[in-house]
């Protein structure tokens, strides 16, 4: 069997690149290891439209949020994807937080984001009564989004431009041979295939990195090796979630390694607390990430309550863990989405998306555009 495009990974990203590949006229099939689509993180997320207002100027993160922050409210409303455009307080509990949310601001407005207004504490207290801080950043342009939704349309979209899909399918290695890629998948019965593809996107999520590897890439080199970075939610008791309406962030963690534990609001109006930040002990098998750890409640509860103090312990149940593909070990630097087309590596036509963490649900469609663009580049 031929195929133009081979896309590895059934999350929001390998969906949105099954769509955007078939509507370019390419053959495409797309495999996935579960039985149906999203099941890994694109599933266990916050489920928020970002603005942009957190990452380096020029960075892809921050390009592709913008823009996707822009297109997808529009693009949603002609799919009939459910939105919110809710917006988003980023709050300032203390004095010297003033300091950290004012250069978050100017940032925010370097990198185009529209609709950002500075507020003190008594205009912040008029949109949200319940939450106390001292100035806030009031991002109008963020809003919330049923996920499974938009990737039930990104498949649907797909399968409308011809695209195959192929559930309970390993991709279990390949190499380039003759201007092609020879694939290898298994299914869970055990089955091997065999198949050529003209171009390769790798958008295994939390696996990239070793789908990567299989191509004979090595990772520490390329600096693709992911460290996985765990955070859990807790949801809050509805006599307390209604409390409030918008998105509430504390001040980001230094260096981003999480933008801290805020309130997410999903369709149904629950409003859940999360995520934490854990880097995963690389032994832990990974039937075993997803476990909830109940001892946390307590770390949960004083972070929230500093600028939510209605809040009590009594309020707080366990909820779900989502697990970051994190492109760095330490917590010294903010690394980047890796959006790569390796001719360089003597693999052309194969696209590895690596460190696809937040905003990456926002991003999705944007970052299939990316490669579909770097694709026809070569073609
Ligand atoms: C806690 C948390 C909160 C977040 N909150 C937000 C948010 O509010 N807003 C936002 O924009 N982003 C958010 N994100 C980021 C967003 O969820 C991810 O960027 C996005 O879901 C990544 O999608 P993906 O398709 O790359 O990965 P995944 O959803 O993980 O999909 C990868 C797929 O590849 C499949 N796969 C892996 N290996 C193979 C193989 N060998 N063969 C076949 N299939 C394979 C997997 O089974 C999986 O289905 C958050 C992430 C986390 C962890």
């Amino acid at each position: 069997m031929k195929i133009e495009v081979l896309v590895i990974g059934g999350g929001i990203v390998g969906l949105s690149c099954a769509a955007e590949s078939a509507k370019n006229g390419f053959s495409t099939l797309l495999v996935e290891r579960h039985e149906s689509f999203g099941q890994e993180t694109s599933s266990r997320n916050s489920e928020v439209i970002h603005s942009g207002i957190y990452y380096q100027p020029g960075s892809l993160k921050a390009k592709l949020c913008v823009t996707a922050n822009h297109n997808l409210y529009k693009e949603c409303e002609r799919s009939g994807v459910w939105t919110k455009r809710c917006g988003k307080l980023i709050v300032a509990v203390t004095q010297e937080e003033r300091k950290p949310l004012e250069e978050l601001y100017k940032r925010g407005l370097a990198n185009g984001v529209g609709e950002l207004v500075l507020l003190d504490a008594i205009q912040a207290k008029r949109i949200e009564p319940y939450i106390k801080c001292c100035a806030a950043i009031y991002v109008l342009s963020t809003g919330i989004i049923d996920s499974h939704q938009l990737m039930k349309s990104y498949l649907s979209e797909a399968k409308s431009f011809g695209a195959d899909f192929a559930f309970n399918v390993n991709f279990v290695g390949g190499e380039r041979k003759n201007y092609l890629f020879d694939v290898r998948l298994r299914d869970t019965d055990g089955h091997l295939t065999t198949l050529e593809a003209e171009y390769v996107i790798n958008a295994a999520g939390l696996q990239s990195d070793k789908v990567a590897q299989a191509f004979g890439i090595n990772i520490d080199t390329a600096g693709y090796r992911l460290h996985y970075n765990r955070g859990h939610y807790y949801s809050v008791s509805p006599s307390k979630g209604k409390l409030i309406s918008h998105l509430v962030y504390p001040i980001p963690l230094k260096h981003l390694v999480s933008v801290g534990i805020h309130t997410a609001i999903d369709k149904a109006g629950r409003v859940r607390l999360g995520p934490d930040h854990e880097y995963l002990d690389q032994s832990i098998p990974e039937i075993d990430w997803y476990k909830f750890d109940d001892t946390r409640k307590e770390k949960f509860l004083k972070a929230v309550q500093s600028y939510f103090p209605a809040l009590q312990l009594s309020d707080l149940s366990p909820d779900q863990v989502g697990v970051r593909p994190k492109l760095k070990g330490s917590e010294s630097e903010v690394k980047d989405f890796i959006i790569q087309e390796e001719s360089v590596k003597g693999l052309s036509g194969l696209v590895n998306l690596i460190g696809i963490e937040s905003p990456g649900l926002t991003c999705a469609r944007e970052i299939a555009r990316e490669v579909i663009r770097r694709i026809v580049d070569i073609s």
